[in-house]
Protein backbone atom coordinates (compact mmCIF):
# COMPACT_ATOMS: atom_id res chain seq x y z
CA UNK A 1 0.00 0.00 0.00
CA UNK A 2 1.46 3.75 -1.08
CA UNK A 3 2.21 6.09 1.78
CA UNK A 4 -0.84 8.32 0.85
CA UNK A 5 -3.13 5.20 0.86
CA UNK A 6 -2.57 5.10 4.80
CA UNK A 7 -4.00 8.53 5.45
CA UNK A 8 -7.91 9.10 6.44
CA UNK A 9 -7.93 13.08 6.42
CA UNK A 10 -5.76 15.53 5.95
CA UNK A 11 -5.10 17.78 8.07
CA UNK A 12 -3.04 20.62 7.13
CA UNK A 13 -1.21 20.50 3.66
CA UNK A 14 1.76 21.12 2.20
CA UNK A 15 1.32 24.31 0.85
CA UNK A 16 -0.75 25.25 4.42
CA UNK A 17 2.26 24.29 6.18
CA UNK A 18 5.00 26.18 3.92
CA UNK A 19 2.74 29.23 4.44
CA UNK A 20 2.21 29.23 8.30
CA UNK A 21 6.11 28.38 8.68
CA UNK A 22 7.32 31.18 6.51
CA UNK A 23 4.56 33.58 9.36
CA UNK A 24 6.46 31.99 12.09
CA UNK A 25 9.83 32.48 11.27
CA UNK A 26 9.42 36.36 9.92
CA UNK A 27 8.03 37.02 13.43
CA UNK A 28 10.82 35.09 15.28
CA UNK A 29 13.25 37.14 13.23
CA UNK A 30 11.95 40.14 14.17
CA UNK A 31 11.69 39.49 17.83
CA UNK A 32 15.25 38.75 17.96
CA UNK A 33 17.00 40.91 15.57
CA UNK A 34 17.69 43.07 18.31
CA UNK A 35 19.21 40.88 20.52
CA UNK A 36 22.95 41.10 21.99
CA UNK A 37 23.06 37.13 22.81
CA UNK A 38 22.84 34.35 20.46
CA UNK A 39 20.46 32.32 19.44
CA UNK A 40 20.36 28.75 19.41
CA UNK A 41 17.37 26.77 17.54
CA UNK A 42 17.14 23.21 20.03
CA UNK A 43 15.16 20.66 17.96
CA UNK A 44 13.08 17.98 19.68
CA UNK A 45 14.49 14.73 18.16
CA UNK A 46 13.09 13.04 16.41
CA UNK A 47 9.71 14.54 15.83
CA UNK A 48 10.87 18.37 15.31
CA UNK A 49 13.41 17.31 12.32
CA UNK A 50 11.21 18.28 9.14
CA UNK A 51 9.79 21.41 10.96
CA UNK A 52 13.19 22.97 12.32
CA UNK A 53 14.60 22.19 9.09
CA UNK A 54 12.06 24.42 7.03
CA UNK A 55 11.84 27.08 9.88
CA UNK A 56 15.86 27.87 9.86
CA UNK A 57 15.41 28.19 6.18
CA UNK A 58 14.03 31.63 6.62
CA UNK A 59 14.88 32.48 9.78
CA UNK A 60 17.16 36.03 8.59
CA UNK A 61 19.60 35.87 11.89
CA UNK A 62 22.92 34.12 11.99
CA UNK A 63 21.51 31.18 14.56
CA UNK A 64 23.27 28.00 15.75
CA UNK A 65 21.27 24.40 15.47
CA UNK A 66 21.14 21.52 17.80
CA UNK A 67 18.83 18.91 19.23
CA UNK A 68 17.74 17.29 22.44
CA UNK A 69 15.93 14.07 22.75
CA UNK A 70 13.68 13.06 25.36
CA UNK A 71 11.94 9.90 25.64
CA UNK A 72 8.38 9.23 26.55
CA UNK A 73 6.66 8.11 24.22
CA UNK A 74 6.51 4.18 23.69
CA UNK A 75 5.36 3.30 20.35
CA UNK A 76 1.62 3.49 20.99
CA UNK A 77 -0.25 6.85 21.25
CA UNK A 78 -0.26 7.60 25.26
CA UNK A 79 2.36 8.94 27.30
CA UNK A 80 4.30 6.58 29.62
CA UNK A 81 5.24 9.46 32.15
CA UNK A 82 7.51 11.91 32.98
CA UNK A 83 10.40 12.42 30.35
CA UNK A 84 13.82 11.33 30.43
CA UNK A 85 16.96 13.25 28.45
CA UNK A 86 18.56 10.57 26.41
CA UNK A 87 21.03 12.75 24.40
CA UNK A 88 21.83 15.91 25.58
CA UNK A 89 22.58 19.26 23.60
CA UNK A 90 26.34 19.23 22.71
CA UNK A 91 26.41 23.80 21.84
CA UNK A 92 26.78 25.51 25.36
CA UNK A 93 23.94 27.13 26.11
CA UNK A 94 24.95 29.07 28.64
CA UNK A 95 23.85 33.29 28.19
CA UNK A 96 22.56 31.91 25.00
CA UNK A 97 18.69 32.85 23.78
CA UNK A 98 17.13 29.22 23.45
CA UNK A 99 14.59 28.50 21.18
CA UNK A 100 12.79 25.20 21.88
CA UNK A 101 11.66 23.31 18.55
CA UNK A 102 9.00 20.75 19.13
CA UNK A 103 6.79 18.96 16.31
CA UNK A 104 3.54 18.87 18.69
CA UNK A 105 3.37 19.50 22.30
CA UNK A 106 0.56 17.31 24.38
CA UNK A 107 0.02 17.18 28.09
CA UNK A 108 3.11 19.11 28.23
CA UNK A 109 5.23 17.03 30.31
CA UNK A 110 8.40 16.84 27.48
CA UNK A 111 8.22 20.62 27.62
CA UNK A 112 8.25 21.29 31.42
CA UNK A 113 11.48 18.98 31.93
CA UNK A 114 13.55 20.62 28.23
CA UNK A 115 12.48 24.10 29.54
CA UNK A 116 13.89 23.60 33.16
CA UNK A 117 16.89 21.65 31.84
CA UNK A 118 17.80 24.19 29.24
CA UNK A 119 17.44 26.67 32.53
CA UNK A 120 19.53 24.94 34.88
CA UNK A 121 22.15 24.82 32.34
CA UNK A 122 22.13 29.18 32.11
CA UNK A 123 20.29 29.78 29.13
CA UNK A 124 19.43 33.40 29.38
CA UNK A 125 15.61 33.13 27.64
CA UNK A 126 13.96 30.20 26.41
CA UNK A 127 11.36 29.98 24.45
CA UNK A 128 9.02 27.87 22.58
CA UNK A 129 8.27 27.33 18.72
CA UNK A 130 5.90 24.58 18.47
CA UNK A 131 3.86 22.95 14.90
CA UNK A 132 1.16 21.85 16.46
CA UNK A 133 -0.49 22.62 19.76
CA UNK A 134 -3.25 20.37 21.31
CA UNK A 135 -4.11 22.96 24.78
CA UNK A 136 -7.03 20.70 25.42
CA UNK A 137 -4.90 17.77 26.57
CA UNK A 138 -2.74 20.11 28.79
CA UNK A 139 -1.98 18.51 32.07
CA UNK A 140 1.81 19.64 32.99
CA UNK A 141 2.01 23.85 33.42
CA UNK A 142 5.44 25.02 31.85
CA UNK A 143 6.74 28.59 32.11
CA UNK A 144 9.17 30.36 29.75
CA UNK A 145 12.26 31.18 30.91
CA UNK A 146 13.47 35.05 30.89
CA UNK A 147 12.32 37.24 27.57
CA UNK A 148 11.07 33.60 26.29
CA UNK A 149 7.97 33.82 23.94
CA UNK A 150 5.58 30.77 22.69
CA UNK A 151 5.20 30.67 19.22
CA UNK A 152 2.71 27.90 17.45
CA UNK A 153 2.34 26.86 13.70
CA UNK A 154 -1.60 25.39 14.45
CA UNK A 155 -4.05 24.39 17.08
CA UNK A 156 -4.84 20.48 16.75
CA UNK A 157 -7.43 19.10 17.52
CA UNK A 158 -7.51 15.90 20.26
CA UNK A 159 -6.57 13.07 17.48
CA UNK A 160 -3.21 11.37 16.95
CA UNK A 161 -1.91 12.77 13.76
CA UNK A 162 1.17 11.70 11.72
CA UNK A 163 3.45 13.28 9.10
CA UNK A 164 5.70 16.41 9.01
CA UNK A 165 8.15 14.42 11.39
CA UNK A 166 5.34 12.92 13.71
CA UNK A 167 5.26 9.53 13.54
CA UNK A 168 3.31 6.23 15.02
CA UNK A 169 5.50 3.53 15.76
CA UNK A 170 8.70 4.85 13.87
CA UNK A 171 6.49 5.16 10.77
CA UNK A 172 5.04 8.17 9.19
CA UNK A 173 7.37 10.72 9.62
CA UNK A 174 8.70 11.26 5.89
CA UNK A 175 4.86 12.47 5.25
CA UNK A 176 5.29 15.97 3.84
CA UNK A 177 1.82 17.13 5.31
CA UNK A 178 -0.18 16.21 8.51
CA UNK A 179 -2.86 13.72 8.83
CA UNK A 180 -4.88 11.10 10.79
CA UNK A 181 -3.95 7.17 9.67
CA UNK A 182 -6.93 4.91 8.28
CA UNK A 183 -8.19 3.95 11.65
CA UNK A 184 -7.35 -0.04 11.50
CA UNK A 185 -3.82 1.21 11.40
CA UNK A 186 -3.41 2.41 14.69
CA UNK A 187 -4.05 -1.33 16.09
P1 LIG B 1 3.78 15.67 25.84
O1 LIG B 1 4.99 15.47 26.69
O2 LIG B 1 3.45 17.13 25.60
O3 LIG B 1 2.60 14.90 26.32
O4 LIG B 1 4.06 14.98 24.47
C1 LIG B 1 4.89 15.51 23.57
C2 LIG B 1 5.33 14.50 22.54
O5 LIG B 1 4.40 13.43 22.35
C3 LIG B 1 5.40 15.18 21.20
O6 LIG B 1 6.62 15.86 21.04
C4 LIG B 1 5.22 14.02 20.25
O7 LIG B 1 6.46 13.39 20.03
C5 LIG B 1 4.26 13.08 21.00
N1 LIG B 1 2.86 13.33 20.56
C6 LIG B 1 1.87 13.96 21.22
N2 LIG B 1 0.74 14.02 20.49
C7 LIG B 1 1.02 13.39 19.32
C8 LIG B 1 0.26 13.13 18.12
O8 LIG B 1 -0.92 13.48 17.95
N3 LIG B 1 0.92 12.46 17.14
C9 LIG B 1 2.21 12.05 17.25
N4 LIG B 1 2.75 11.40 16.22
N5 LIG B 1 2.96 12.28 18.35
C10 LIG B 1 2.37 12.95 19.36
MG1 LIG C 1 8.33 15.90 20.06
MG1 LIG D 1 6.56 9.60 18.69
Amino acid sequence: MALDDHIESTLWSQDQISDRVFEIATQISKDFKRSTDSLVFVGVATGAFMFLSDLVKKIELPIAVDFIRAESYGSGTESNGAPRISCDVKIDVKGKHVILVEDIVDTGSTLASLISHLESKGASSVSVCTFLDKPARRKVHFELVGEGKFYRGFECPDYFVVGYGMDFAELYRNLPYVGVLKPELYK
